[in-house]
């Protein structure tokens, strides 16, 4: 891996964890858009998607650096709308696969393809504008709340920034911060709950509009009032959307169309919530763990 490369597309957009100002992080995007990715060689031939996909990983093997991989021979797929939930141990693989998606490390062994294109012929931009992404620590900028929201959307009116807060159950606690939506935010967000931080990253999303939502942990560490207007929201976002998500909630992958068990970088199970309780795998006995 190419470690100035990886920062670079760390910086690349997704809202994570970019310490500056705003207006800085928005030349730095300039700046990006300009540059052309490098492209990896693709492997022999085209590989063929499953119909109807918007995202699907083919036999996708991932290392960090070390001796072995992190990502073993993966296949995930989503059809349009459809959302998807990533289940397993700590430290098996869930964000990995997310941030490969985002486009925050290369793909050296197979392929993911996003709307029917390779991810290694697209652009940050492209990727950017595809992907909407939740992750599990969200970052904010040192700057007014209305700004974090609306860098989801750079071209957004107020009236649409206040729209995405009130989809996203963040409205009622900004307007009962000191200033409102002209609160200044401390930088990372230290002065905010993490529900509440993961709220803004919410309102981003739905600003930002994206056909593909990708949802770290959404509601890990949460007290149980943020957990609540947070489902709610998301599940708000999630029509029209085609969702990916890692999460530990049972009530959550009673729901989704498609269940990914992932243990120790593989897909071990992989189903509707009815099919795998009735298997003796992994499944069934995370499940004990699960609230
Ligand atoms: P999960 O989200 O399922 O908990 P992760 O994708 O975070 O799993 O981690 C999978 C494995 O990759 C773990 O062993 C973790 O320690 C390792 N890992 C995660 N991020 C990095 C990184 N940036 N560099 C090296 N190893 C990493
Ligand atoms: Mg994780």
């Amino acid at each position: 891996q190419n470690s100035s490369n990886n920062l670079f597309l760390r910086l690349g957009g997704f809202f994570s964890s970019l310490q500056s100002s705003l207006s800085g992080a928005v030349r730095i995007l300039e700046l990006l858009d300009n540059k052309k990715e490098p492209q990896m060689k693709s492997g022999i031939g085209e590989p063929s998607i499953y119909r109807n996909d918007i995202v699907a990983f083919k036999n996708v093997s991932f290392r960090y650096g070390g001796k072995n991989d992190t990502i073993k021979n993966i296949n995930i797929h989503a059809r349009k709308n459809e959302t998807v939930a990533l289940v397993g141990p700590s430290g098996g693989g869930k964000s990995t696969i997310l941030e490969l998606m985002l486009g925050f490390y290369t793909v050296e062994y197979g392929d993911i393809i996003i709307n029917e294109k390779s991810i290694k012929s697209k652009s940050m931009t492209e990727l950017r504008n595809e992907i909407a992404y939740v992750p599990q620590n969200v970052h904010l900028f040192g700057t007014t709340v209305e700004e974090n929201i609306r860098y989801g959307n750079l071209a957004a009116h107020d009236q649409e920034v206040i729209r995405a807060a009130k989809a996203a159950n963040a409205h009622d606690f900004i307007m009962a911060l000191p200033k409102g939506y002209q609160t200044i935010i401390e930088q990372g967000g230290e002065g905010l709950s993490g529900g509440q931080k993961q709220r803004i990253a919410i309102a981003r999303a739905f600003l930002k509009d994206a056909p593909i939502l990708l949802l770290d942990e959404p509601t890990s560490s949460l007290d149980t009032m943020s957990e609540g207007l947070i489902q709610q929201a998301l599940e708000r976002l999630a029509t029209e959307r085609t969702i990916i998500m890692n999460t530990h909630r049972l009530s959550t992958i009673q729901k989704v169309d498609r269940i990914y068990v992932i243990n120790q970088g593989e897909v071990v199970e992989a189903g509707h919530y009815n099919e795998l309780i009735n298997q003796s795998g992994l499944f069934n006995k995370l499940i004990y763990t699960m609230l």
